[in-house]
């Protein structure tokens, strides 16, 4: 079994949740799809150490796809005027490293993950 650098969970969480609280979509339900994500990447992460760069990307595009079933787009595009509404992705796709939220329509950088706010 590796070693998983606790540190890195936490700061996975922690800027998922302070994106979601920018949003105002830090539900309990919202806070709990991120407690889900958190505790299956970790276990992801001892079976892969080197995919650690990716834990915290990979933890917010699980709870991005949990709040779509359940409450709809998170997080949405404030970047483009009257466009329809459409979502933000964590680029790079695989999660890491340095994810970012770009835009879905214009695929522009809007704001490292947990700096949305
Ligand atoms: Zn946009």
């Amino acid at each position: 079994m590796g070693f998983v650098d606790d540190t890195l969970l936490f700061d996975a969480r922690a800027r998922v949740l302070a994106d979601l609280q920018a949003r105002q979509a830090a539900s309990p339900a919202a806070v709990s799809a991120l407690e889900d994500a958190v505790s299956s990447r970790r276990w992801w992460a001892e079976q892969w150490p080197e995919g650690a760069v990716y834990v915290a990307g990979l933890v917010a595009q699980d709870v991005q796809d949990a709040l779509l079933e359940t409450e709809g787009r998170w997080p949405v595009c404030r970047s483009c005027g009257d466009a329809p509404q459409h979502a933000l992705y964590i680029q790079p796709d695989l999660g890491g490293p340095d994810p970012v939220w770009v835009c879905e329509e214009t695929g522009e950088p809007v704001a490292a993950l947990g700096r949305l706010g």
